[in-house]
């Protein structure tokens, strides 16, 4: 009976969660049917609903207290699936829930990688939308969603041999669990267990529902922490996996994947269904390269490397895994680039033009200091590649702070001079704004009245006739717009300053010759090619400043030529760097309040979140509370997060520019561009968190000006390496240095923070994976040579990966 009666409130749950628990599974609500439970036995307790009801609980608690009421039930082994089959009829369910219980109890074979996760069984709304926040959202995402790491819980010990302070697995026998009362409100579990060698107590925090499920005489495997209590060991809140039959461990005794995690997700259930979707799917998964070509590098198959990249054997599979999926991203990558050269190559062709000295020069010698040599170096190469008619592609590298700004202003001024149209786009409306009013200083421009103040003209001397630069961006009212969209139309504007929508919307440039877009990662494919429609192709020189070791970069970014800046202007600030141990905060905050006395100021950058927006907003809110009500309450304090709207964020970093901030608490949102030469301190929250460029990259925000500026690393967690890698600012101030170094301690993921490449995320390849990489190039070289149907090695299934990774990159900027 009672075993009947948890099976049915299993379907029902299951049912539930899937509905995104708005209880109308069973007629009459969930309440009601609790109601039925029927009066026997000690089950009974931990299905007990928190406060009595669920029509009162909110859908968050809903949907843990069902995760929690599945679990248990599905361990206890009470649900059998026969028994769900048979009862089925006992209770009402609606007709809905009646429908979709098929789609609950069909099996995999009908499953679509591209389908989307909701296709799986056993998957809620609910569950759907956490798993959009880490990116998943087909049944192909959720298997490519590796782990961020394992924990080591292979090596069982036996309990005699369980030393304090570490973490360790052991492999036991249940003798006692109860329910016990902790503190005010907090229930946990409390457990006697024991092996040969001897017994311990394992305590669960706050999870009073385990002492149902673990009964007498069961049998677990524990791991985790070994801590003391009153003298004796006591392992704390271990993970825990009940053994059973043959059933293979998940969650203990062996290399345990640990997930990226949001809101509401926690590790046993997205474990358990990444477990249950591959044991599902594995056999359906096909290799797309052909045997010749995983012989020749030496690679897993893909099903081999899938599983084992969530389940390793070991460490050596583990490694052999990401190896295979590394080669995969960087073949990609490689097929990709080299195609897309190949359509340049093919592609419409640009205007040659000359290099106009005269034009460059008038602007040189305006200037308060000369060029450094690279700076004329990269000067040089863009002109001479101008002279083509190979439209030009180039990637201007150099780290914050290197002068890109004026190498660019020569090159567009030279096409000035040659008769045409340029454009300059830099990511945002303020930046915008900024190289404008910079363009116009340098230049000395003019402001035209009629204008508004959106365009400036000057001339270089009597000779020349004036240059017009006019300034369209989506703040400007629509008379100021439509002056300068006119101007556009006419040619009467020989320089339009704007944001990267000048590429995306339809701004005629007629006779656009050179264009140029500031952060280059910011800027994806879909927008150069829109901007090569405006007319003709124009040259185009992209800006980064990311600094990337150049053989990389070639890698990377194989479709463009590339200018590296790898010299600074003299008399640069260098960014004192330190990194702060906890126990140091209230001094460092000491320091911050100095500078703000002096007038200075100061910017504060929250922890990466995992990958979620969403949390890592809500931490800079937090740490923006705590600073302001806390810390400084008297200082004048604003917040910049990625949940903001646009406007929003300008106008704070607007205050922020005119002084009216001391403090500005950020997400890493600001790391592009912002100059503000009168902020001299950043202070990094966890700090070990963040690559190491990326950091670089923060920390070129300050000392942007004449004061000394110092960049504060703080952090929680002071492993080992994260140590090291922190020292490796403290030590290095030249960007492509730190990326050299960064080299050594990337794991599998993102050198280039998030989302910030233009590319898809390299998840598994490193960029030490330099044998692969040039495997890659080979493979790909190959496949491309090959694609004339001679000696074709191309399957389907490899092209439609290729289509599918064009179409992330095409669809990154949108
Ligand atoms: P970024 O490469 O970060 O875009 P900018 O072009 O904004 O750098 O230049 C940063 C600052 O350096 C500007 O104030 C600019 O005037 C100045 N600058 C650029 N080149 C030189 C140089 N050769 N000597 C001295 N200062 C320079
Ligand atoms: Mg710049």
């Amino acid at each position: 009976m009672q075993t009947n009666w948890l099976a049915i409130l299993l379907k029902i749950l299951i049912l539930e969660r899937e509905k995104g628990c708005n209880d109308t599974s069973v007629v009459g609500g969930l309440d009601k049917f609790m109601d039925s439970k029927p009066e026997s036995g000690s089950l009974d307790v931990q299905y007990n609903l928190p406060g009595g009801s669920y029509t009162g609980m909110s859908v968050a608690t809903r949907e843990k207290w069902i995760d929690e009421v599945i679990l248990s039930i599905s361990q206890s082994r009470v649900a059998h699936p026969v028994s769900v089959l048979n009862s089925s009829k006992e209770y009402g369910l609606t007709a809905e829930g009646r429908k979709r219980r098929v789609a609950v109890k069909r099996g995999y074979e009908d499953i679509q990688f591209d389908a989307p996760v909701t296709s799986l069984p056993r998957i809620s709304k609910l569950m759907a939308e956490k798993l959009k926040r880490l990116g998943v959202r087909t049944v192909r995402d959720l298997i490519y969603l590796f782990p961020r790491y394992h924990n080591d819980f292979g090596n069982v010990c036996k309990i005699s041999d369980l030393i304090i302070g570490t973490e360790q697995t052991v492999m036991v026998t249940v003798w006692e669990a109860r329910e016990e009362q902790l503190g005010k409100r907090r229930k946990s579990t409390e457990a006697i267990v024991g092996d040969e060698t001897g017994n311990i107590r394992v305590v669960w925090f706050n999870q009073p529902y385990l002492a149902r499920t673990f009964q007498a005489g069961i049998r677990l495997v524990l791991s985790g922490r070994v801590g003391v209590f009153k003298g004796s060991k006591v392992l704390e809140s271990p993970e825990y996996e009940i053994i059973e039959g043959q059933e293979s461990l998940i969650h203990t005794g062996r290399l345990v994947p640990v997930y990226p995690l949001t809101d509401g997700l926690h590790h046993r259930s997205l474990r358990g269904l990444i477990k249950k979707t591959l044991d599902g799917l594995i056999a359906k998964i096909v290799d797309p390269y052909p045997k010749s070509l995983t012989d020749d590098v030496g690679l897993y198959p893909l099903d081999k490397a899938i599983s084992q990249s969530h389940y390793p054997t070991d460490l050596h599979q583990k490694e052999e895994a990401r190896r295979r999926l590394a080669f995969d991203e960087l073949l990609m990558m490689q097929l990709y680039v080299m195609s897309r050269r190949k359509d340049w190559r093919q592609s419409g062709s640009a205007a040659s033009m000359s290099p106009n000295w005269d034009m460059v020069n008038s602007m040189l010698e305006r200037l308060a200091y000369s060029l450094t040599g690279a700076q004329k170096r990269c000067v040089e190469e863009i002109l001479q590649d101008m002279g083509k008619e190979r439209p030009m592609t180039r990637l201007l590298q150099g780290e914050v702070g290197s002068g890109k700004t004026v190498v660019a202003l020569a090159a567009l001024l030279s096409a000035i001079g040659n008769g045409y149209q340029g454009a300059f786009m830099a990511p945002t409306e303020i930046l915008a704004q900024q190289h404008f009013n910079n363009i116009s200083e340098i230049l000395g421009g003019v402001t035209v009245p009629s204008s508004g103040g959106t365009c400036f003209k000057f001339s270089i001397d009597d000779r020349h006739r004036p240059v017009f630069v006019g300034l369209l961006i989506g703040s400007q009212t629509q008379r100021q717009k439509k002056g300068i969209q006119e101007m556009l139309i006419n040619r009467d504007l020989d320089l339009i300053v704007g944001t990267h929508a000048l590429a995306q919307q339809r701004v005629e440039i007629p006779n656009l010759g050179f264009a140029v877009v500031d952060e280059q990662h910011r800027f994806g494919v879909m927008q150069r090619a829109s901007l090569r429609e405006k007319g003709g192709t124009p040259h185009l020189l992209v800006m980064s400043a990311t600094p990337i070791p150049r053989s990389l970069a070639l890698t990377l970014y194989g479709d463009l030529d590339i200018s590296i800046l790898d010299e600074l202007p003299p008399g640069r600030q260098i960014v004192t760097t330190s990194r702060v141990e906890p126990q140091y905060r209230g001094n460092t905050y000491a320091f911050v309040r100095r500078q703000i006395e002096q007038g200075r100021q100061v910017f504060v950058i929250c922890p990466l979140i995992w990958e979620s927006d969403v949390l890592q907003s809500r931490s800079a809110i937090q740490e923006f509370e705590t600073l302001s009500t806390e810390i400084f309450p008297d200082l004048r304090l604003k917040l910049l997060h990625g949940r903001m709207a646009s406007k929003e964020k300008e106008d704070v970093m607007e205050s922020f520019y005119k002084r009216e901030v001391d403090i500005l608490v950020s997400t890493a949102v600001i790391e592009v561009g912002i100059d503000n030469p009168n902020a001299t301190v950043i202070l990094i929250e966890g700090a070990e968190r963040f690559g190491l460029a990326q950091l670089h990259q923060l920390r070129g925000r300050v000392g942007r000006g004449q004061h000394s500026s110092y960049c504060f690393l703080m952090y929680d967690n002071p492993s080992v390496e994260s140590k090291e890698r922190l020292q490796v600012l403290e030590n290095l101030n030249d960007g492509f240095a730190v990326a050299e170094a960064d080299l050594k301690f990337r794991g599998p993921g993102d050198f280039f923070g998030v989302r910030q490449s233009g590319l898809p995320d390299l998840r598994m390849a490193k960029l030490s994976d330099q044998d692969l990489l040039s495997a890659a190039r080979k493979q790909a070289a190959k496949l491309i040579g090959s694609d004339d149907g001679t000696n074709t090695v191309i399957n389907m299934d490899l092209l439609t990966e290729i289509e599918r990774y064009s179409s992330l990159m095409i669809g990154e900027t949108s």
